[in-house]
């Protein structure tokens, strides 16, 4: 069976002539490769295929969607491999976007793409709504037009780490690939017609486990270590051998710092024997009734079994950047921001602190001047980008921890390597030319990133304590899964605060700019309407605060909120305190508008609507109050569809945000219904407020927006299903929306008596008309 594969393999082979010699030689199969990315990920891990891919005796031909001319699925005989992210609510990313509105035509056959073989890595973020939206879109568009999976599609969340699914997946795709080959060059040929039995399958190749981990639940999809045992069995100490597109399987136990423990992979014989250990150590008494010292992990030092382990690492990440740093006579000072013309340089004209000083988070309102700008014409429910640098002491420790002070004012110029083998390599676009060292570290880099396993890997070759490479080796490993999300993910370690806690490790710049993405802009929702407040814009927010943890000594805030904190500290006021006249030169910011077409009030003013905006949440709702009142005063004749908020927040004196005006707002009739609930105010005191605030008893219960949600149910799913209403979610996407959501799927089965999957679908019509709106971060 082996040697019948073997040719019916090489059968597929094409045949083409040598340059050199004239003679037809032999060239490796090809598939087509081609990604959608909206930040680079979906990219990266596509252009890693393409790079692995002759190891594997194939050929990839990788493209981008966007660039059409580079493939014809109309006519492709080869399989066919898609990697597509998804951004927004739920929409394909930019350089998809043709593509899918292409094949979602109506007029496309149901056999277009009968002759289609693909397989699908959807890369997606559980913490939004639609999960892998763009890459179910395209899944059921190409099924719809008759094209065959041949590989099960892999849906990789990054909220828990797409490597979960994305290492797995890709270590089944070369198998998938070659049997699809086969297939395809058998069912050409009619070759195998009679081998039952040895037949390629019909379906997905069934060997290959099901990587279709979005239908486990969070709590098994953070147990990585199983998951990936299951889809690939690594002996415990062996050095795996086949390469893959992620991980390339190289045996590091070679590398391991000598150990006191005795040879590598003992448990028994190293436990609690090694070296020194700064942190306190724990005792605890083992089944022996000995006393037994067990040394805490941290991010510098792991612990058996991880320390013991033999490591699956990746492959290292070809280089493909040369970078050389140029000594200027007159080097232009570049303090602020290049390309500025398509930005707004706006004067924050106020700045207040909307929470008591004693609240745990610091929410800010800053009013932003936009009147000498009449063409920002924003409307509630839009949001815009601030344009904020990297933190001017975290550049300057970065470019001393290079070993590039010195240099920081010297013309930095990027170049593709001459050797460089990364397919689709390129100087990265965002880094304009003729900056200074200190310009690129400022404002075009993300040098607080959180570095990606590929990066960790890289750096190990920069690192000449043995000790240190093997801890950057265990956390960019497999097995070391679980104390890189502990140690670097979840805390949001960024690249310096671990190059100072591994100090012998030395990158050159070209692997920071290989691997650091472009710095972003922080976007915000605008939280006035231009009818209440012309020529304004305001905006809430509330100071990211990233508590000290093992590799981060001290806390840090946010970039963009720590940099506004600091900026508008001077002129901040408090509210109830008279602002002082003599305020010192207001500070200026650059922005630009990014509309949001459908987060915006019901154009038909008879249209009941919900509001859920906990926290800082609420800021869209000010404007689509403001914006409603306006409205009502210039229409008193015409119908108002009714409006409920609901706001959550801890303390009700601490961090209610907008209280008078959202009391107002109830008390004009504008707001129809104001439900408000404090998670953290004692009981008691919460029951003697309600009882003065004359609302139910049952009010005073509720902890959570969800929970007050829950309590008018009966009106909310009215209006939702009978009223043709709306409902829109703001502020935090880690728990908040997900909570919101499963309310209201609660609500929904019990008010339509259906059962979960009924209810989802209803969610899910409710999200397509464009009447169940998020707009969420964090
Ligand atoms: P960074 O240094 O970039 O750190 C980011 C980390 O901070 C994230 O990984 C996350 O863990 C955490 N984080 C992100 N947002 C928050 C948050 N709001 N509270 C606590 N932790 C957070 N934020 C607002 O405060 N008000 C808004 O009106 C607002 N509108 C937004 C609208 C859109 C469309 C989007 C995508 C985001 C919005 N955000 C808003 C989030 C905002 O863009 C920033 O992410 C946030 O202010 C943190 O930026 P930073 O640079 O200070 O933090």
């Amino acid at each position: 069976m082996v040697v019948f594969r073997v040719a019916l393999w090489q059968s597929v082979r094409h045949l083409s002539t040598c340059a050199v010699c004239s003679m037809p030689c032999e060239v490796k199969p090809r598939f087509v490769l081609l990604y959608g990315s909206q930040k680079g990920q979906a990219q990266s891990i596509a252009e890693g295929v393409a790079e692995v891919a002759e190891e594997h005796g194939l050929v990839a031909e990788l493209s981008c969607l966007s660039h059409n001319e580079k493939y014809n699925l109309e006519k492709e005989k080869s399989p066919v491999v898609f990697i597509v992210s998804t951004t927004g609510d739920g929409e394909p990313p930019d350089n998809a976007l043709r593509f899918v509105r292409r094949i979602k035509k109506k007029t496309l056959s149901t056999d277009h793409y009968k002759h289609l073989s693909y397989a699908l890595l959807a890369l997606g973020d559980t913490n939004y709504a639609n999960f892998c939206n763009c890459g179910k879109t395209i899944e059921r568009r190409l099924q719809e037009l008759g094209a065959k999976q041949f590989y099960a599609t892999g849906y990789a969340d990054d909220g828990v780490g797409l490597e979960v699914v994305v290492d797995p997946w890709l270590d089944g795709l070369w198998k998938a690939i070659k049997g699809a080959l086969s297939k395809m060059a058998s069912d050409r040929t009619g070759y195998l017609k009679g081998e039952a039995g040895d037949s390629p399958q019909e379906t997905p190749d069934s060997s290959i486990p099901d990587v279709q981990l979005n239908l486990l639940s969070i709590a098994e999809r953070q147990n990585c270590e199983s998951v990936r045992a299951s889809v690939e069995p690594v002996s415990k100490f062996a050095s795996a051998a086949s390469p893959s597109a992620s991980a390339t399987q190289t045996a590091v136990s070679d590398l391991r710092p000598a150990s006191p423990a005795g040879s590598p992979g003992l448990a028994s014989q190293s436990h609690g024997d090694a070296s020194v250990s700064t942190s306190a150590p724990e005792t605890k008494t083992k089944d022996t009734g000995v006393p037994h010292v067990e040394l805490a992990a941290s991010l510098t030092r792991s612990l058996p079994p991880l320390s013991e382990s033999s490591l699956n690492v990746p492959a290292l990440p070809p280089l493909y950047l040369d970078v050389s740093l140029q000594e200027v006579d007159s080097v232009e000072r570049m303090d602020g921001l290049l390309n500025k013309d398509t930005l707004y340089e706006v004067s924050i004209s106020r700045a207040v602190q909307l929470t008591r000083g004693d609240s745990v988070k610091m929410a800010l309102l800053l009013e932003l001047d936009i009147s000498a700008y009449p063409t920002i014409t924003h409307q509630p429910g839009d949001s815009f980008d601030v344009f904020c640098p990297n933190r001017g002491t975290e550049v300057e420790d970065m470019l001393r921890r290079l070993g590039l002070h010195e240099q920081r004012n010297h013309r930095v110029h990027i170049s593709l390597r001459k050797d460089n083998k990364k397919r689709g390599a390129q100087v990265p676009p965002y880094i304009p030319q003729n900056i200074s060292l200190l310009y690129l570290l400022t404002w075009c880099l993300e040098i607080r990133h959180v570095p990606k396993k590929a990066f960790l890997r890289a750096l190990v070759e920069h690192t000449g304590d043995a000790v240190q490479r093997r801890r950057l080796q265990e956390l960019c490993s497999k097995q070391g899964t679980a104390d890189y999300n502990l140690y670097v993910r979840d805390p949001s370690l960024s690249v310096l605060e671990l190059l100072s806690a591994f100090p012998s490790c030395m990158p050159p710049l070209s692997l920071l700019i290989e691997h650091l993405p472009k710095l972003q802009p922080r976007p915000y929702s605008a939280a006035s309407s231009c009818l209440r407040h012309p020529g304004k814009l305001h905006f809430v927010f509330n100071v990211v605060e990233f508590p000290a943890c093992s590799g981060r000594p001290a806390g840090r805030r946010g970039l963009c909120t720590g940099w506004l904190f600091d900026l508008i500290n001077p002129v901040l006021v408090f509210p109830g305190k008279a602002e002082s006249s003599g305020s010192p030169a207001l500070p200026k910011i650059h922005v630009s508008l990014r509309p949001n077409c459908s987060f915006r009030p019901p154009s038909d003013l008879s249209v009941p609507f919900i509001m859920v905006g906990p926290g800082t949440g609420v800021a869209p709702f000010i404007g689509f109050l403001q914006q409603r009142e306006k409205e009502r005063q210039e229409n008193p004749e015409a119908t108002f569809g009714e409006t409920w908020l609901f706001f959550g927040c801890r303390h009700r004196n601490q961090d209610y945000l907008f209280r008078e005006e959202l009391e107002d707002f109830e008390s004009s009739g504008t707001l129809s219904h104001l439900k408000v609930c404090f998670s953290r105010d004692d009981q008691e005191e919460e029951e003697e407020e309600e009882a003065e605030a004359a609302t139910t008893i049952s009010a005073a219960r509720c902890k959570y927006v969800q929970h007050n949600l829950l309590l008018h149910s009966q009106q909310i799913t009215d209006i939702l299903l009978k009223r043709n209403g709306c409902i829109f979610v703001c502020g935090d996407a880690k728990n908040m929306a997900k909570d919101v959501n499963d309310t209201l799927m609660d609500m929904i089965k019990t008010e339509l008596q259906v059962d979960q999957l009924e209810a989802m679908k209803t969610l899910a019509r409710l999200r397509e008309e464009k009447r169940y709106l998020q707009d969420i971060w964090g």
